[in-house]
């Protein structure tokens, strides 16, 4: 899309990052690139309209198409996760956990989250943010080997008594055992939220064990591997369902941005189709195959030594850079990615020892396993040679080649 006309000021910048998300192969997890028509949806009339309440239900007139979409996102939602109850209103994936959390705690009330260092959310009990200062959060981190150690979050189940316990994670390669939480959860007389914002197209197609029918609430973020737009959602059991929907409205949020609920029902019609399947699996055999390469490299190693998901978590501690060194330079040969803790990590969290990469939105754009084994060879040349300008020239030529092989449509 080229947008030649309106506020000059803000289209020239629109099409400088159209065309930087061209040039830069992206690999934060959490990215992803939407199609032409989730686009459409959003960028359409229906950001006109305020359609406070639920279909059928409104404050105001006139909301007689806007409750046929919103039903539409709702169906679609439910037929994708085969889930009984759904609120598809949240902006975000913050807001969905703040409405979660309302909807079933009171202020101060014992919750068991993952560690923000150990890869849990910002949402999942930080200090610095309105969970942690809301409520009386406790952590669980994974192990050295950077595992989920389920007796470990059993031990602290125990001691913290928690109402709540969220499992789910923004920087987690491995498979997440939700019968797992669910017996803690259980034994602790605590009930059980998933939060599963990062895996969520992963469960959509049954390449991760569903949360759904197992945990009391789950939440997500609709726009990483279900590949929609920015925005959040709801599921839960039905008996929660109308907890749920007053901690959204009126409880946490005003009018639902209804532009992006359309957007979501498009992306959900796409993530019904066969297609979406094999992408996912294609995601998945990407990581795995980015994996392999740095695995066999001198100096880096996968943490957990893999991956089951859409994303990697590199250990950098046996180079001569930190994670935030790592992120610069990588942004230097137009490759984009994020600094991420390590278990046990000797440097601060702005620093970091680790490096997180994902495949969705490089899948999206057409890259395979061969593609991706290139890349995971140009992040190791690029930190073995990261003080030579000659190399990181050749290498910044490759990743213009892959970018110009599968370019953003
Ligand atoms: N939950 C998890 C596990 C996440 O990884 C994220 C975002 O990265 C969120 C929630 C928050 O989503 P948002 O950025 O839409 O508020």
């Amino acid at each position: 899309m080229n947008y030649s006309t309106g506020d000059k000021e803000i289209f020239d910048l629109i099409n400088k990052e159209e065309a930087r998300q061209d040039r830069n192969i992206e690999l934060i997890a959490s990215e992803n690139i939407v199609s032409d028509n989730v686009r459409k949806a959003q960028g359409s009339v229906l950001t006109n309209k305020y359609a406070e309440g639920y279909p059928g239900h409104r404050y105001y007139g006139g909301c007689e198409y806007i409750d046929q979409i919103e039903t539409l996102a709702i169906d679609r939602a439910k037929k994708l996760f085969n889930a009984e109850y759904v609120n598809v209103q949240p902006h975000s994936g913050s807001q969905a956990n703040a409405a979660a959390y309302q909807a079933v705690l009171k202020p101060g009330d014992s919750v068991l989250g993952m560690d923000l260092n150990a890869g849990g959310h910002l949402t999942h009990g930080s200090r610095v943010n309105f969970s942690g200062k809301m409520y009386n959060f406790h952590s669980y981190g994974v192990n050295d080997e950077g595992f989920i150690d389920y007796d470990d979050v059993q031990r602290i189940a125990e001691e913290v008594k928690p109402s709540l316990i969220v499992a789910g994670a923004s920087a987690y390669s491995r498979v997440i055992d939700f019968n797992k939480f669910r017996k803690i959860a259980d034994s602790v007389n605590a009930l059980l939220m998933v939060d599963m914002a990062h895996i969520a197209g992963l469960v959509a197609v049954g390449l991760h064990p569903t949360p759904i029918g197992i945990a009391d609430i789950v939440t997500t973020t609709t726009h990483k591997t279900l590949r929609g737009p920015r925005g959040g959602m709801i599921f839960a059991k039905p008996e929660l369902g109308k907890k749920i929907n007053s901690a959204i409205f009126p409880g946490t949020q005003g009018g639902p941005l209804e532009h992006v609920i359309a957007a979501k029902a498009v992306a959900f019609g796409e993530d019904l189709q066969p297609q979406f399947k094999d992408y996912i699996a294609q995601v998945i055999k990407n990581a795995a195959a980015m994996a392999e390469v740095i695995n066999n490299s001198d100096h880096l190693s996968v943490l957990t030594g893999g991956t089951d998901n859409h994303l990697l978590n590199v250990v950098l501690t046996d180079t001569d850079l930190n994670g935030m060194e790592v992120q610069d330079l990588l942004d230097s040969i137009h490759i984009t990615a994020n600094k991420e803790a390590i278990p046990n990590d000797p440097l601060p969290p702005k620093l970091t020892s680790g490096l997180r990469l994902g495949t969705p939105a490089i899948t999206s754009r057409g890259f395979d396993e061969d593609d991706c084994r290139e890349v995971a060879n140009i992040i190791i040349e690029a930190i073995e040679n990261h003080d030579d300008p000659e190399k990181l020239k050749e290498l910044d030529e490759r990743t213009k080649a892959l970018t110009e092989k599968h370019p953003v449509k």
